[in-house]
């Protein structure tokens, strides 16, 4: 790689490379775990290159096609894996300055790749009352092609199901890697081929959301004095079709009000709670449901004097990814795990294994549609002794039917199903011949030949440190 030849062929350009900066642009959120903490922490780039637009972004490909310099795309590096980390050096392409908004149409709105979830939403909400269907708690600084390329669900999904989920994602519009780039809109099933491909097999350059009709929303804390009222409650609220959800969590004790600084204060220690968001209009609905269960309402967003929201942070971002940073911040021991649970047993196993590790974990459980039908997802809190044990946990979710999506892995198969998409790796063939884009993150790519059932840790050979 010839990354002086670089820096002068692009000193035209917008780049960086005071070493501080490298530094800060070269990292996610890596460090919620402290196995990838221990693995990355020396990762670091060599230049930072922020187009400003598509024809900008070609020549920058272009040319560091031309040098052999490996390419690591990056939004506002809010990932949790290392996935935006540069692991062998190279070029940091910061893609926030493509970031236009086109007028949005019903049902859908069109947004450069840099563009962050915010200020697609506000625009989506003043110029036509709608919304983003999905977005993940990361709303305020994520880019929209970050969250397309790393994300998998987030608020929205307990009504409209994970990211990858078919109409979930319009439309995305990609340039490829080569000595002449090529520029490819994907729809339908192809746009899967990038969607959570952690931007190993296309730059994201403009994607297109779908758009829901814009609510109220009313958050809600509704406490139980044990967790597996809160769980049932949350179950079967997730089941009622004629209440309008945008967000549905429970959280056992002590994590609201150990860990939430803002909201945390609303809720007992002992108490186990779920943080839902629901349509203003259902309400009333809402309220007979939690006398039903015997919940109590400890926090409702548009009751609160003077202002509607008291300055408070929105209630999401207690949820999904914050929950795991907020309880990080508290104790650093503590860390995370990610969790489908089997349906329709979810319930059963999530109490199972509460039984069994006792005070090892803190349940964390997000309410997900899963084709259909309301299941859930774990995010529960560990309290971190060694990496062998952390295996050692796994393998008992995973003896209790559950599948682990392992958050200390920096690669795309361990992070996710442990088997290769034979899909995104044919579009790495053809679109990144040289595999110059995020080198490491993809084990089909690297090496073939590894075997996932025999349970190895695929360790990059080309980490730069
Ligand atoms: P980055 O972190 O910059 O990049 C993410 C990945 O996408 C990297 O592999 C990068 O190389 C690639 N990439 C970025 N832009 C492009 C592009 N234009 N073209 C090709 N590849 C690209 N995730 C969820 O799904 N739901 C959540 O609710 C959620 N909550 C979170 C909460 C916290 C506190 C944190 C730290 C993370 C959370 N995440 C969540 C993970 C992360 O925030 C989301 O995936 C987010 O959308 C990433 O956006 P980003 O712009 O920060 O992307």
């Amino acid at each position: 790689m010839d990354i002086q030849g670089l820096k002068n062929a692009l000193g035209h350009l917008n780049i960086e490379d005071n070493p501080a900066v490298l530094k800060k642009k070269s990292r996610d959120f890596y460090w919620f775990s402290p196995i990838l903490k221990r693995e990355l922490d020396q990762v670091i780039g060599d230049l930072i290159v922020s187009p400003k637009n598509e024809a900008e972004l070609i020549e920058v490909i272009s040319t560091a096609f031309r040098m052999e310099v490996p390419i690591t795309p990056r939004g506002a590096g809010t990932g949790n894996y290392g996935q935006a980390m540069p692991l062998s050096g190279g070029l940091v392409l910061n893609l926030l300055g493509l970031n236009d908004i086109d007028e949005p149409q019903i049902g859908s709105v069109v947004a450069g790749a840099g563009a962050t979830i915010a200020e697609i939403d506000s625009v989506a909400r003043f110029q036509s009352a709608q919304e983003l269907r999905i977005f993940p708690s990361t709303y305020r600084t994520a880019s929209i092609g970050g969250f397309v390329a790393g994300g998998s669900g987030g608020i929205g999904s307990i009504r409209w199901g994970g990211l990858r989920d078919l109409g979930n994602i319009t439309r995305a519009r990609i340039v490829t890697v080569e000595a002449r780039p090529r520029i490819l809109t994907l729809e339908g099933d192809e746009v899967l081929k990038i969607a959570h491909a952690y931007g190993t097999n296309g730059v994201i350059t403009q994607v297109e959301m779908p758009l829901a009709p814009a609510y109220t929303w009313v958050e809600m804390i509704v406490a139980f004095d044990q967790f597996d009222q809160a769980c049932g409650f949350a179950d079967d609220l997730g089941n009622q079709d004629g209440i309008l959800l945008k967000e549905l969590a429970a959280m056992a004790a002590p994590i609201a009000q150990s860990f939430f600084a803002h909201h945390g204060k609303y809720v007992c220690h002992d108490q186990a709670t779920v943080f839902l968001m629901c349509a203003a209009q259902n309400l009333a609905a809402l309220k007979s449901f939690i006398v039903r269960h015997k919940g109590e309402i400890s926090f409702q967003s548009d009751t609160l004097s003077p202002g509607p929201l008291h300055g408070l942070p929105p209630l999401f971002e207690c949820t999904w990814n914050h929950t795991t940073l907020f309880a990080h911040h508290a104790n650093p021991n503590l860390t995370y795990l990610q969790i489908l649970y089997p349906y329709p047993h979810h319930l059963k196993t999530i109490l199972r294994l509460k039984n069994l590790l006792g005070s090892e974990i803190i349940d964390h459980l997000e309410f997900v549609r899963f084709d259909g039908r309301i299941g859930c997802m774990g995010i529960p809190l560990i309290l971190f002794t060694t990496e062998e044990r952390m295996e050692e946990l796994i393998k008992i979710y995973e003896d209790h039917g559950c599948i682990v999506f392992n958050p200390h892995r920096y690669t795309l198969e361990e992070g996710g199903m442990k088997r290769s998409d034979p899909e995104q790796l044919a579009f790495k063939r053809e679109n990144d011949p040289r595999g110059l884009l995020n080198p490491g993150k993809m084990i089909a790519w690297d090496k073939p030949e590894f075997n996932f059932s025999a349970n190895q840790k695929y360790l990059f050979s080309g980490i730069r440190r």
